[in-house]
């Protein structure tokens, strides 16, 4: 599995701006604390040289899966937490917002202030993340 920030990254397909190019629909994965993107690490090579050509060819945008068929999204994402196709965003937040209650109480156990105090923080993090998705959601509801 992979962590950012002590929590785990989600898996999906987005664009990324490398330099003057806007890549799209690349698998990345990226966490929802601090929103940090990588490239998923076994497409990597593949981004790479189709970061090359498009700067080499001074195009704008390019899009990913014109270039590369990516086959099985789910052995992709294996390492990650989970993927956002098969959850929404609100139950990524709360999945996550679990887990830290979790290690909250083995870091009181283990007497671990540090560790303690950085979960607080992420907990944080993710609650005001969690209210300000609800609140966007119910204003673009009352709009449709
Ligand atoms: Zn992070």
């Amino acid at each position: 599995m992979s962590f950012c920030c002590g929590a785990g990254m989600v898996g999906s397909i987005g664009s990324v701006r490398h330099s003057k190019t806007l890549v799209h629909n690349v698998p990345i994965m990226f966490c929802p604390v601090c929103d940090r993107i990588e490239v998923h690490p076994a497409i990597e090579g593949e981004y790479e040289i189709l970061v090359e050509y498009a700067q080499g060819d001074k195009a704008p945008e390019v899009d990913f899966a014109d270039f590369v068929s990516v086959d099985n999204k789910s052995d992709l994402f294996e390492n990650c937490t989970m993927t956002d196709e098969s959850a929404s965003y609100a139950d990524i937040l709360k999945q996550q917002i679990d887990l830290s209650l979790d290690l909250m109480a083995v870091a009181k156990n283990l007497n671990d202030d540090a560790w303690r105090e950085a979960l607080k923080q992420r907990l944080k993090r993710l609650s005001e993340r969690l209210k300000q998705y609800n609140k966007r959601k119910e204003i673009s509801q009352r709009s449709a």
